[in-house]
């Protein structure tokens, strides 16, 4: 088996707890994309090396890039906010 690109792979929640474990040969397909191949795509990996683990909400999935501009986009205001003036 090939080994994963992603260094958060082993520990990653979204294969444990998404329903794709009812689905393997769906799992397989993005773990082939994203895991193994391109984890800058992963929004998971996007949000994951920006805002730490905490920062991952377990049903993030590793296409909604959207959404995880979202999270970090709202992150940097709160930190400017937070930031003595
Ligand atoms: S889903 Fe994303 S963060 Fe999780 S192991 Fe795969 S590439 Fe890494």
């Amino acid at each position: 088996m090939a080994k994963p690109v992603c260094e958060f792979f082993e520990g990653c929640p979204y294969f444990k707890n998404s329903l794709l474990q009812e689905f393997p040969i769906m799992l397989e397909a993005r773990q082939e994309v994203y895991c193994f191949k391109d984890k800058k795509s992963c929004a998971r990996y996007q949000v994951r090396t920006q805002l730490g683990p905490g920062g991952v909400p377990d049903d993030l999935l590793p296409s909604a890039t959207d959404r995880a501009q979202r999270l970090l986009a709202k992150k940097g205001q709160n930190t400017e906010e937070d930031e003595p003036s």
